[in-house]
């Protein structure tokens, strides 16, 4: 190859570095998160998220630097918290929009999040594939993968950790008597409170009553019968 032939490109820095860090932290997680039982404990769910979120900084830092309006125009722009529903966060894009569309209205929940938040609901089945997602995602990945790519993978492990972090929530009872009780799943109309539901049990059974069980009688031992050897009788002659 002469010179002036190579090309253009360069590996940004860090990036392999950062990239063999995703290939060591990622396997560990995805392996607690595959053998994950449903419904897993919340506390199950905390270690997850503490670890989806080691493993989304390594995928942020891979990322280009995400600029807080997502406008191309005005990255270090002004930022629009109350942009409408499907509009970009840019206060001075909207802006102009605005003028055009005075009557629109801001998003019931405009998210404030520079990365992906999921749509809920927030359950082990999304939380799976969500894992087979980031997965095909990190294995498609190279050092030569456009932007867009590296963008998606973080978008993806922020996604994993948000169901991650909803889900390590403290389940709660809602029970005004017993707060922080634990939860009967098997409650009939749904999880509830262990401590009403065993009320509730004992009210309609009454006290449960032990049944005392006599014990079996003392086996007589028969005195032992002496035992008769009979003469065998003479042959008849
Ligand atoms: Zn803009
Ligand atoms: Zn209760």
């Amino acid at each position: 190859m002469r010179e002036g032939e190579h090309s253009a490109y360069r590996v940004p820095t860090g990036r392999p570095f950062l990239l063999g860090e995703l290939y060591n932290k990622l396997p560990s997680v995805d392996d607690r998160m595959k053998h994950l039982p449903d419904p897993a404990d919340p506390t199950e769910y905390e270690a997850i998220a503490d670890a989806l979120w080691d493993v989304f900084v390594t995928a942020r830092n891979l990322a280009p630097v995400r600029s807080p309006t997502g406008c191309a125009r005005h990255p270090g722009g002004p930022v629009d918290t109350e942009a409408p529903e499907g509009w970009g966060r840019c206060l001075l894009c909207n802006r102009n929009r605005r003028i055009g569309r005075p009557s629109v209205k801001k998003a019931t929940n405009a998210s404030t999040s520079l990365w992906a938040i999921p749509d809920p609901p927030y359950n082990h089945a999304a939380l799976m594939a969500i894992r087979r997602t980031i997965n095909h995602a990190v294995m498609e990945l190279d050092y030569r993968s456009p932007d867009r790519a590296f963008h998606e993978v973080a978008d993806l492990v922020h996604s994993a950790f948000i169901i991650a972090r909803e889900l390590s929530r403290p389940r709660s009872t809602g029970c005004q008597r017993h707060p922080g009780a634990p939860i009967d799943p098997t409650a009939a109309g749904g999880p509830q409170c262990i401590f009403c539901v065993g009320e509730e049990r004992r009210r309609q059974l009454g006290p449960p009553t032990v049944t005392v069980r006599p014990s079996r009688p003392v086996p007589t031992v028969r005195p032992p019968v002496p035992r008769r050897w009979q003469q065998p009788l003479p042959p008849p002659m």
